[in-house]
């Protein structure tokens, strides 16, 4: 019998056909090229041998069944042609599972999304565990595509058409009991252990569900989706959800003709520029948390300074598992920052075990006895050099010598704090986002003296807060503000040039920004916008217009009014409309000097690459993951 790198194949004493998917190399299985192509083999002797008498298929790994194609050889298909072309070879497998004239049965035990569900759904029958690493879904609009391996179509045999649109526009992945509910799978059996001999009593039961729907379920089903969900898009930006409506409305509840015509939308949506940046920045974002993995050999942290951050800060330290102690010069600070905390547990954490846990890791110790057993130090006092330079000086003769002083600076260069130390290669900055509890970015900031060893620690302790650290060297603004401020100080110039400021944050919302840069000016505080333009340098016209506001009280959204007048935490905005075309061209004028500061952060090794540019981008400033972060955007080949 031939050998296959990716799979394995045995005939049993029953003549039942075990294949087995185990892809080489890889700690889950994707389904790449070549795994399809031997797969296609496999095939060939399959449909010659007639004396099978059923057909079992399983994941051969540990962890899960099959995560999808691989997202990264999406790049190699440059035309329709080449879509077609991987399409029809998956589509030959498939059609060739559904024709072999013996039962057939598919097991699942872990996550079965995309291409993987798409295989699955080609059984006659699907049996999976009750794990809770069962999931099954299509995800596929996430990366700005839908299903091309007929999952649609098939799907539709099984469950009603609202189900499928649901799951194909959502994205959101089923438990085991949820896709039993709604008829996605015929059996569920308790784990792993059961999962083989289940299958093939599965055998037994050979009928195919088949479920009856006419066209105006799905047309029914379709106006409703599109009630719920097209609102919220635009189609110039994100085609897929619209393309997926279509594709249903057109081929109603006949599910061969979704089965084929999947391949038309599915290679325009992933030739598309949306996809094209949806699947760079899931790329980008495996990228980041693969370089905050390991173990930092950290237990223990102290945090200094229980205002906004540190309390967060500290609070999602005790939660992720550390040993954490919070010390601040106003005591009562930390006692109310302790409580908050408590909240914040009762909240997040399931159980009042977990909550009580993770209470009990986290204590206020305001003047700082702890500081001499943690492995990292964390500051979040005042932003004033001469505060925390008398703090680390202070903290440096207490510490252990290989723990990590790390400080929260928003401005101040790491060498200046650091100047104050006797060993200033020990400082590095882990500067969070507010609020700490939500956001996810965490600028790693390297001195020119920092120590890679404290780097990798400390990029390793943000991934196990469950954070995206992103590695960026010691400069005015860090990444983050250094490209956001800019274009905050551009909007303000280009306002008080005379252009409406509603039509402003109108274009930058349309773009996909989560908010204009004006609303968002206020949103931060005038002062804030003031006292970091001195900072990083800013125009006249823009210190001007910030020290009028300034002078006159009006800071934003903290004082009632700023560059808009704030009722109930709202800016009071006309919203009015304007063309598109005007409102690309004012969303392309304000981010060029976004786009210029991440080239020149690139081009003077401040970021490793465009890739960490745009990625820190994503998750520090909200740019939109469809437009690919500043430079994935700026340097789009658009015709
Ligand atoms: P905050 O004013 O809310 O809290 C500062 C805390 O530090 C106060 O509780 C104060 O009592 C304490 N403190 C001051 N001097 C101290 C000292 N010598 N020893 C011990 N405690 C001292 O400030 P914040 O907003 O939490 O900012 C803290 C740091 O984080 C600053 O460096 C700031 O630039 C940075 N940061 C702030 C934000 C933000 O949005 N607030 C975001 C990122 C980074």
């Amino acid at each position: 019998m031939t050998t296959f790198t990716h799979w394995r194949f045995h005939i049993d004493q029953q003549n039942i056909g075990w294949l087995e998917l185990d892809v080489a190399g890889s700690s889950v299985n994707v389904l790449q090229r070549e795994v399809m192509r031997e797969w296609a083999q496999i095939m060939d002797n399959l449909i010659e041998n007639k004396g099978l008498t059923g057909l079992c298929f399983l994941s051969g790994k540990k962890r899960g069944f099959v995560y999808g194609a691989d997202i990264a050889e999406f790049d190699d298909l440059k035309t329709k042609a080449d879509v077609y072309e991987s399409i029809e070879l998956a589509d030959t497998i498939l059609s060739g599972i559904e024709a072999l004239d013996c039962p057939t049965v598919c097991g699942i035990d872990g996550v079965a999304v995309g291409g993987g569900l798409e295989v699955a759904l080609a059984f006659d029958r699907i049996v999976v565990t009750s794990s809770a690493e069962t999931k099954l879904g299509f995800p596929e609009i996430h990366l700005g595509i839908m299903p091309g391996y007929g999952g649609t179509g098939r799907a539709m045999r099984r469950i009603e058409a609202k189900n499928v649109l649901d799951m194909v526009l959502s994205g959101r992945l089923l438990s085991a009991n949820e896709a039993e509910t709604i008829g996605l799978v015929d059996k569920v059996v308790k784990d792993a252990t059961l999962l083989r001999k289940a299958v093939a009593d599965e055998l037994d039961h050979p009928e195919v569900p088949d479920i009856i729907q006419t066209d105006s379920d799905v047309k029914r089903a379709v106006i409703l989706a599109k009630d719920n969900i097209l609102s919220r898009f635009h189609r110039e930006q994100t085609p897929a959800p619209f393309l997926i409506c279509e594709h249903f409305d057109e081929s109603g509840a006949d599910w061969r003709a979704l089965v084929k015509s999947e391949r038309t939308r599915f290679s325009k949506m992933l030739l598309g520029e949306a996809s094209h940046h949806l699947r760079r920045v899931f790329l980008l974002n495996e990228m980041v948390r693969k370089s905050a993995r390991g173990d930092s050999q950290i237990k223990t942290v102290h945090v200094i300074g229980a205002g906004t951050m540190g309390a967060d800060i500290a609070a999602v330290a005790a939660m992720s598992g550390f040993q954490t102690s919070l010390s601040d010069i106003d005591a009562e600070a930390v006692y109310e920052a302790v409580t908050r905390a408590g909240k914040l547990f009762e909240r997040r954490l399931k159980t009042e075990e977990k909550v009580k846990s993770a209470l009990e890791r986290l204590t206020a110790d305001p003047e700082g006895k702890a500081i001499a057993k943690a492995d990292i130090i964390i500051e979040a006092v005042a932003e004033r050099l001469s505060v925390k330079q008398a703090v680390f000086s202070a903290v440096e003769a207490d510490a252990k010598p290989d723990s990590i002083l790390a400080t929260n600076t928003s401005s101040i260069m790491i060498e200046d704090i650091a100047s104050a130390l006797k060993a200033p290669e020990r400082l590095i900055g882990l500067h969070f986002f507010n609020p700490v509890t939500v956001l996810p970015l965490v600028e790693v900031i390297a001195g020119s003296s920092s120590t890679q060893t404290s780097i990798t620690r400390a990029m390793q302790f943000a991934g196990q807060l469950k954070k995206m650290p992103v590695k960026v060297k010691s400069v005015k603004g860090f990444l983050v503000n250094r490209a956001l401020l800019p274009y905050l100080f551009e909007a303000i110039e280009v306002m008080v040039s005379g252009e409406a400021q509603d039509k402003l944050d109108q274009a930058l919302i349309w773009f996909g920004m989560p908010m204009g840069p004006i609303e968002l000016c206020d949103q931060i505080g005038l002062d804030v916008c003031f006292d970091v333009g001195q900072v990083l340098g800013m125009s006249d016209i823009a210190s001007q217009a910030l020290k009028t506001k300034v002078d006159a009280g009006q800071l934003g959204r903290k004082s009632g009014s700023g560059f808009y007048k704030w009722d109930d935490k709202k800016a009071v905005r006309p919203r009015s409309d304007y063309p598109p075309a005007e409102l690309d061209k004012i969303a392309a004028d304000l981010l060029a000097p976004m786009i210029e500061k991440c080239r020149s952060a690139v081009a003077d090794g401040i970021v490793d690459s465009a890739d960490h540019a745009d990625i820190g981008c994503i998750l520090g400033i909200g740019f939109p993951t469809y437009r690919g972060g500043p430079l994935g955007w700026a340097d789009y080949p658009r015709v």
